[in-house]
C-alpha cells in the first residue's frame, strides 16, 4: 500500500516542523538534503531511523517542540547502553488514548466492560496505555499492574474483570495458576487483550481455553506512542493498523528495499500527526507482512500479519537463519508438551560444529525420551538442523512477567 496523498501532506509537515526544531533530525534531514516531499518517491529517499539514532540523541535530543508542551516522557529500557526517551505533548497523550479505545472497540468491548490491567506502569508505555485507553472508552479500568498472583485473582473474582490485558507470559501464567486451583467458575472473563510479544498458537490455544476467552493481540512500541496502535478484529486475520495516524512499510531488513504487499519483512512505521517525538520510517526489527486482501470485517485499516519475530532474534546454525517461532511452532505439533522452551546455542570446538539444544516442558503423562526424539526429528524435517532436545517437568522452566528471553547464543562466550 503506497502513502497516499493525505499522508504524504502529513508527512511533509512532519519535515518541515522537524527542520525548524532544530532538533536531532533536523541535522539528519538537513545533511541529506531533504526539506519536504510531494510524491512517493520523494518519500522513499527519506532515511530510515533507528533505536540506534534515538540512543544517540539522549536525553531528549529528539524532542521536537518546546518544553512548555511536554506534558509527559516515556523510556524503553535497551538491554545494552542508554535507555530511549519519547516526549509526548498533550495531542500525542489523546491521539495515543483515542487509538487505544478504538483497539478495544473493534474487540468488542464497551463502557460496560471491567477491564484488569496487569501490565507494568511507569516510564515505560504498558500499562499506562491500557489505562488511557480505557478512561477514554469509558470502561472500569482496574489499575493491578504486574505480579502479585494472590491479589490478581483475588480482585478477578471480586471485581468480576471480564476483560484481561497481559502479556502472553503473564496471561499463560495467571492461567496455570487458575486451572491448578480449579476456581474458573469464579472468572468472569470474557476477552484478553494480549500485548507486546509475539506468541505462538500453542500458547493462545491454551490460554483461550483455560479463561474460555477470545484474544486479541494488540500491538505497539515506545517509539511509536505504545501498545494501541492496531489489534486484530473479531475473526479477522492479522492487526488493524490505524493509517490516519501512522504509515506503515515492509521492507527488507538485510537490504532496505521497500517490498509489495503481502511480502514478509521488517515492518517500518512513520508518525503522520505525533509532535512531541516526530519519527519517520521508523525500523521496528518486527517481522511481518501487509495482508494484501480486504478485511472481512469491513475496516479499510490496513492489516499487518501477526508478528513472525524480530530481525534481531533471528539466529543462525550451519548457516541457516532460524527464527524462535519456527522452534515454537514445531513444539506446538508435540503431544503434552508446553509452551515453554529455551534455545541454547554453543560451539564444540572438538568437532568446530555449532550445537543447538531445545530445552522444553512436558506433561508427566508423556514419555520424556519419546517426547524429544519426535521434536528432534520435527525439527530435523522442518528446519534443516538437528538439536539436542531435553524435556524436562512442567514448570520448571523461568516464567517472566515481561518479555522472555528465548535464545542463549554461547557462541561468543
Ligand atoms: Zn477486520
Amino acid at each position: 500500500m503506497r502513502i497516499n496523498e493525505k499522508q504524504l501532506e502529513l508527512v511533509d509537515r512532519q519535515i518541515k516542523r522537524i527542520l525548524e526544531s532544530g532538533n536531532y533530525y533536523s541535522k539528519v534531514y538537513r545533511d541529506a538534503g531533504i526539506t519536504g516531499v510531494s510524491s512517493p518517491e520523494d518519500f522513499e529517499k527519506i532515511p530510515f531511523t533507528d533505536k540506534a539514532d534515538l540512543r544517540n540523541a539522549y536525553p531528549l535530543g529528539i524532542q521536537a517542540v518546546p518544553d512548555e508542551k511536554v506534558v509527559r516522557i516515556h523510556s524503553s529500557s535497551g538491554t545494552t547502553g542508554k535507555p530511549v526517551i519519547i516526549p509526548y505533548t498533550k495531542k500525542d497523550v489523546d491521539d495515543w488514548a483515542a487509538m487505544f479505545a478504538r483497539c478495544y472497540e473493534i474487540a468488542g468491548i464497551t463502557e460496560k466492560d471491567r477491564i484488569h490491567i496487569t501490565p507494568g506502569y511507569g516510564l515505560w508505555t504498558a500499562g499506562i496505555g491500557f489505562q488511557a485507553g480505557c478512561e477514554k472508552l469509558g470502561a472500569m479500568a482496574i489499575p493491578m499492574g504486574p505480579g502479585n498472583t494472590e491479589k490478581q485473582i483475588q480482585m478477578m473474582i471480586d471485581l468480576k474483570s471480564t476483560v484481561l490485558c497481559a502479556t502472553s507470559s503473564y496471561a499463560l501464567l495467571l492461567a496455570e495458576e487458575i486451572e491448578k486451583r480449579g476456581i474458573r467458575d469464579q472468572i468472569k472473563l470474557t476477552k484478553g487483550v494480549i500485548g507486546s510479544e509475539r506468541w505462538s498458537q500453542a500458547k493462545r490455544d491454551y490460554i483461550a481455553k483455560v479463561f474460555n476467552i477470545e484474544l486479541f493481540d494488540i500491538y505497539g512500541l515506545t517509539e511509536i506512542y505504545g501498545p494501541g496502535i492496531g489489534i486484530n478484529c473479531p475473526g479477522g486475520e492479522g492487526m488493524h493498523i490505524f493509517d490516519d495516524y501512522l504509515y506503515t512499510e515492509i521492507i527488507d531488513p538485510k537490504t532496505g528495499e521497500v517490498l509489495p504487499d503481502g511480502e514478509e519483512g521488517e515492518i517500518v512505521i512513520t508518525t503522520l500527526v505525533k509532535e512531541g517525538a516526530p519519527l519517520l520510517r521508523f525500523r521496528t526489527h518486527d517481522l511481518s507482512r501487509i495482508l494484501p486482501d480486504p478485511c472481512p470485517c469491513g475496516r479499510t485499516y490496513p492489516r499487518l500479519d501477526t508478528i513472525k519475530g524480530r530481525s534481531d532474534d533471528m539466529f543462525k546454525v550451519h548457516g541457516v537463519n532460524m527464527f524462535p517461532s519456527q522452534v515454537e511452532a514445531i513444539l506446538g505439533q508435540v503431544d503434552g508438551v508446553s509452551s515453554e522452551y529455551k534455545i541454547d546455542i554453543a560451539h564444540d570446538n572438538s568437532i568446530n560444529r555449532d550445537i543447538i539444544m531445545i530445552t522444553t516442558e512436558a506433561e508427566g503423562r508423556v514419555d520424556f525420551s519419546a517426547t524429544g526424539e519426535r521434536i528432534r526429528q520435527l525439527v530435523k524435517s522442518q528446519l534443516n538442523v538437528t538439536p539436542k532436545v531435553v524435556v524436562v517437568s512442567l514448570n520448571t522452566l523461568p516464567r517472566s512477567e515481561k518479555k522472555t528471553q528465548r535464545v542463549f547464543d554461547h557462541r561468543g562466550d
